[in-house]
């Protein structure tokens, strides 16, 4: 059910189909293990394999990961990370999430699919900041928090130079406006959005691009409670 879906919407996205029995794989994994513990809203397999796995993929179509430390914050399920990684061998992957159990699920999948090289990181990006600061050449994030907030848990991560991928549905123009102080404080650019649309479907997507131009002053990011209750 999934193949035809995945093999169609790659060869749109004009990227290589060798990972689709790794993505079946996790698709299976993904609805069995969501019976008994609550890892995402869509396990129906074609639902799956649009609006998880390629949504993740067009990522690839629109950036270069190659070779790239890569750090998904707040990956839930492993959205979009592990399938960028499934479909991009060479990419350095850290998986971040604050629900223990969801990356329990992720260590699951990796060793099942033999991925022993990414790194899943249970704990909260404010705090895994402290370790590893600017330390990934790319951060992506998809469904996570706002803008101005997802900025300050995401670019202290990134290195100067380094980029900021969030992945967002297409009325964002009053988050983005909104977001363009923080943005700036935090070292960052914001590039021109770009919008696409799921392969094999009219699901409009758009990627706001942040380049990280300056280094985060070391005040930021600030805990979450202050970060939540006044966003940059
Ligand atoms: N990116 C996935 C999951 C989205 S749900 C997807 O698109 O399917 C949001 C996830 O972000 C949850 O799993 C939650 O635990 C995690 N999260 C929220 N705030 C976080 C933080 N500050 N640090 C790390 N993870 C966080």
């Amino acid at each position: 059910m999934m193949e035809p879906i995945l093999r169609e919407g790659l060869s749109a996205l004009s990227l290589p189909t060798g990972g689709i029995p790794a993505l079946i794989r996790y698709g299976e994994l993904l609805a069995e293990r969501n019976k008994v513990m609550n890892l995402t809203a869509i396990t129906e397999p074609a639902e799956a394999a649009r609006l998880h796995f390629l949504d993740s993929a067009a990522l690839l179509a629109l950036a270069d990961f190659r070779g790239e430390a890569v750090v998904d914050v707040g990956t839930g399920a492993g959205f979009p990370g592990l399938p960028l990684r499934i479909l991009e061998p060479s990419l350095r992957l850290t998986l971040l999430d604050a629900q223990r159990k969801r990356v329990d699920f992720l260590r699951e999948v990796c060793g099942e699919l033999g991925l022993e090289d990414v790194e899943c990181v249970h704990g909260r990006a404010e705090e895994f900041a402290r370790e590893r600061r600017e330390g990934f050449g790319l951060a992506v994030s998809r469904a996570v928090a706002a803008l101005p907030v997802l900025a300050e848990l995401c670019l202290p991560l990134v290195k100067t130079g380094g980029r900021f991928l969030a992945m967002k549905s297409v009325d964002t123009a009053e988050e983005l406006n909104a977001s363009g102080r923080a943005v700036s404080l935090l070292g960052g650019r914001l590039e021109k959005p770009v919008d696409y649309v799921i392969p094999g479907t009219n699901i409009p997507r758009r990627l706001v691009i942040i380049t990280k131009i300056a280094e985060t002053p070391k005040k930021y990011p600030r805990t979450f409670a202050k970060i939540k209750k006044n966003p940059l």
